[in-house]
């Protein structure tokens, strides 16, 4: 039994193929967690990192507290069942089960009593001794799932376990991993490319695509909540369907049409609430999604109505499907069509080809998609919220209030859209709002607010109040006048290039006997814009486990303007601006950085050596603060570090 801790993983194979992209995750003791998506997109590479197969190119593995990046796969107390089985055919099954644990020297009675209990358990205890070549591929199967049992591992990982296996034995095999995962009570995880099987056995599932994971979450909440087309358009079958159209707020409501159809609906507003205003215009291109289920033949089910052409019915016995589309100009549509719609009918339905049939649908589960980066428009947590704002002589009238601007933020006078990120708002402040509603999304509790008729959404602890004020932190929100960009937010991360160095350091150690001895001791410094610091034993640790591969070439530091200080012994910056946002005051510095490669010295050119360019870094200072030339010292322990060239997190 263990939890597993994905920290940042990265897999670079040596052709140069990025196979994984910042794999971060939390898996917890008994989890039964699925990798899933189209072939080449990382999960079988993912999983052999974690069986330690594969090198981790960047990242940290843990499994229980313990990092396993150098571990050997047989010592991390995993065990992986294969989809081919990798039976020996000359042993019988008994022999099989039982080679894993003779090679680890484990006493007779011992091996005698797991693969018992194994065979017990997987219902295989009458085929001990034949051999694979007389048993079947799902009896096979159960073998191979025997062998991992034995070793009695703290986590299961298992690859495409039942791709060979016919579609009925497959599904038989689908609920006997799932009841052994139940029986076990050990961490599971399991790699498939039907999403189906994710769907039906998953507690938890990791979409990919590419390389990248698209989203984490429960079967239910992926089905309800997809973050993208892709996940959207992966997850459930059949497929939901998709169109391209246009949203537009008017008044309490808000207008749907679907592009080339005469689907025209009107739905109220408080559907689009967590919706990105800015494609409420009628203008931005949409891309909406909805599921079969949630589009009804019965024209009178739900009160957004539409026409549509049917193409053909397909009778499943219990229910059907009907094939239509919503332009009712189309002709045959079972080719692809954009426009085309597949809805779930009943039993009994029956309708020609070519007849036009009315049908509702369920807009408040209507999927909102952007039209090129294919992200949700409507986040279940809205990254943002947009409104709009006047600014008259250094006073900002927003959502029904007026506030006084910091100096920190000089905007001329006029009509602003000022972005709030979710995170900048809080309970406490002078803006005046009601309470609407609250709900938990996978355990954060998100609050909803109407502050003069605009819909705000917050972030809430238990012991957070409800109180009918609600304050905006200014420095984290971008005004934005006539499409640019007028007062940037304060940036949340600066950044500094770096090196690794190492040196070593003789260190006396007193042993018990109390002989002293000189050992050589390896002694990480991070050199940041040219200033060399000393790593905490702990970083410096880090730095190795995490990015063998990379620390050698250049790296990005990343760090707060609350994790730098102005000390002695450190970077040198100008101060070319002092940002006084009332409660917290920010130096802006400048940081010159030679970029010259300094290769030979002597020989260096006077162009090479002048060579440089100046980064913009800022630094959290006290009230007091009114110097013009300082020293920042970044905090170690906080800073993340970067592989420049392939854009790899080392820690
Ligand atoms: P999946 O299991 O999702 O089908 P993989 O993890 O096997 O995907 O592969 C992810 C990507 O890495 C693919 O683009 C694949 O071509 C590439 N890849 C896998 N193994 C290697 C390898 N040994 N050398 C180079 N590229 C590889």
């Amino acid at each position: 039994m263990a939890s597993l801790k994905l920290n940042h993983i990265y897999k670079v194979y040596p052709n140069g193929a990025k196979a994984v992209n910042d794999f971060c995750m939390d898996i917890e003791d008994k989890e039964f967690i699925v990798f899933v998506g189209p072939s080449g997109c990382g999960k079988s590479t993912t999983l052999r990192m974690i069986a330690g197969l594969e090198e981790i190119t960047a990242g940290e593995l843990m499994i229980g507290d313990s990092v396993v990046n150098d571990v050997e796969p047989m010592h991390r107390d995993i065990a992986m069942v294969f989809q081919n089985y990798a039976l020996y055919p000359h042993m019988t099954v008994y022999e099989n089960m039982a080679f894993g644990l003779k090679l680890r020297k484990m006493p007779k009675e011992e091996v005698d009593r797991r693969v018992n209990e194994a065979a017990e358990i997987l219902g295989i205890t009458e085929y001990l001794q034949r051999k694979p070549a007389a048993m079947s591929g799902g009896q096979r199967q159960r073998v191979a799932l025997g062998r991992a049992i034995v070793r009695e591992p703290k986590v299961f990982l298992l690859d495409e376990p039942l791709s060979n296996l016919d579609a009925k034995l497959r599904n038989t095999m689908r609920s006997e991993i799932s009841k052994l995962h139940n029986k076990l009570q050990t961490t599971f995880v399991y790699v498939t490319h039907d999403q189906v099987e994710a769907m039906t056995m998953g507690t938890r599932i990791v979409v990919m695509k590419d390389g990248f994971v698209q989203q984490i979450d429960t079967p239910r909440n992926l089905y309800r909540y997809p973050v993208n087309k892709f996940v959207a358009g992966f997850i459930g079958t059949p497929q939901m369907n998709f169109y391209t159209g246009k949203l537009k707020a008017e008044g309490d409501n808000v207008r749907v049409t679907f592009d080339n159809t005469e689907v025209n609906m009107l739905a109220p507003a408080e559907y689009f609430a967590k919706a990105d205003v800015r494609y409420l215009n009628g203008e931005k291109p949409v891309v909406f999604g909805i599921r079969l289920e949630h589009v009804s033949v019965d024209p009178e089910k739900y009160p957004y109505k539409a026409k549509c052409r049917v193409s053909y019915v397909e009778d499943l016995g219990v229910d059907g499907q009907v094939y239509a589309d919503f332009d009712l100009n189309s002709e045959d549509t079972i080719t692809e069509s954009a426009t085309k719609v597949i809805i779930k009918a009943p039993e009994n339905a029956f309708y020609r080809a070519g007849e036009i049939i009315d049908v509702s649908m369920d807009l408040s589960h209507l999927h909102l998609f952007d039209a090129e980066t294919e992200k949700t428009i409507a986040p279940r947590i809205p990254e943002e919220a947009i409104v709009y704002g006047t600014v008259k002589g250094g006073k900002l009238s927003v959502l029904g209030t007026q506030l006084v601007l910091p100096s920190a933020i000089s905007a001329a006078d006029g009509e602003y859209e000022i972005h709030i990120p979710t995170a900048a708002l809080s309970f406490g402040g002078n803006i005046k709002a009601e309470f609407v509603k609250e709900e938990d999304v996978n355990g954060q509790r998100l609050v909803q607010m109407n502050a003069g008729g605009k819909m705000l959404f917050m972030y809430a602890d238990q012991s957070s109040v409800l109180t009918k004020g609600v304050a905006v932190d200014l420095k984290q929100c971008s005004f934005v006048m006539d499409g640019a960009e007028a007062v940037s937010p304060l940036p949340a991360e600066n950044e500094l290039s770096g090196k690794i160095l190492i040196s070593k350091q003789k260190k006396e150690i007193t042993a018990e006997n109390g002989a002293v001895k000189k050992v050589k001791q390896k002694v990480y410094s991070l050199e940041i814009s040219g200033k060399s610091f000393v790593c905490p034993e702990a970083v410096g640790e880090k730095i190795v486990n995490c990015g063998k591969k990379i620390f050698n070439g250049v790296l990005a530091v990343r760090f707060s303007p609350y994790c730098v200080n102005c000390g002695a012994e450190g970077i040198p910056a100008h101060v070319t601006n002092i940002l006084d946002y009332g409660n917290e005051k920010f130096a802006e510095c400048t940081v010159r950085e030679i970029t010259a490669p300094r290769t030979d010295k002597k020989k260096k050119s006077a162009e090479e050596a002048e060579a440089f360019i100046e980064r913009k870094i800022y630094v959290a200072v006290g009230s007091g603060f009114n110097d013009t030339e300082v020293t920042l010292v970044p905090e170690l322990e906080k800073v993340k570090i970067y592989g420049r060239e392939q854009d790899i997190r080392i820690i």
